[in-house]
C-alpha cells in the first residue's frame, strides 16, 4: 500500500546554484547531500513537513537527469515518489494493471532506501517512484 508522498525529485543543472534558492529564498534546511552511483546523480534533500524535496544534479552525461535536462534546460520536477512498505508488491500491482516498469526489481536509491520506477509513458507523463526503507536499515 502507498502511504504517503515521500518526496518530489527536482532536476537541477547545479546543486551549488540551486541549493541557495531553497535555503535563502524559501528558508528550507538542506538535511543531506549524497551521491547516488546507481543513478549517476548527486542529491540534496530538504524536508518540508513530512515531504522531502530531492534535488538531483547529474554526475555523468549518461545520467537520466542529464537526459532530462537536455529536454528541459531550466530543470524542473522530475519525479514523484510514493512511500510504501513493499516496493515489490507495488510493482506487481502496477504491472498487473498493464503499467510498464522501468525496474522489475527495487534497487539502492538515496537515503538508504530501496526504490523502483514506473515508466512515464504508462503513467500519464509522471515519472513515478516507489520507495521504502531498506530492510535492516534504520531509514536515516
Ligand atoms: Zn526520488
Amino acid at each position: 500500500m502507498l502511504n504517503k508522498i515521500d518526496h518530489l525529485g527536482i532536476a537541477v543543472k547545479s546543486l551549488a546554484e540551486a541549493v541557495p534558492y531553497y535555503e535563502k529564498a524559501l528558508g528550507l534546511k538542506c538535511g543531506r547531500l549524497e551521491e547516488v552511483p546507481s543513478q549517476k546523480v548527486r542529491t540534496a534533500f530538504f524536508a518540508c513537513g513530512d515531504v522531502h524535496l530531492e534535488l538531483l544534479e547529474p554526475t555523468d552525461p549518461e545520467s537520466p537527469i542529464a537526459k532530462f535536462l537536455e529536454k528541459n534546460p531550466a530543470g524542473g520536477i522530475h519525479h514523484i515518489a510514493f512511500g510504501t512498505d513493499d516496493v515489490e508488491a507495488q510493482l506487481r500491482q502496477a504491472a498487473g494493471a498493464g503499467v510498464r516498469l522501468i525496474h522489475e526489481k527495487p534497487f539502492d536509491g538515496a537515503g538508504g532506501k530501496l526504490v523502483a520506477f514506473l515508466h512515464p509513458k504508462s503513467t500519464f507523463g509522471v515519472l513515478t517512484e516507489f520507495c521504502m526503507p531498506k530492510p535492516g536499515a534504520d531509514g536515516h
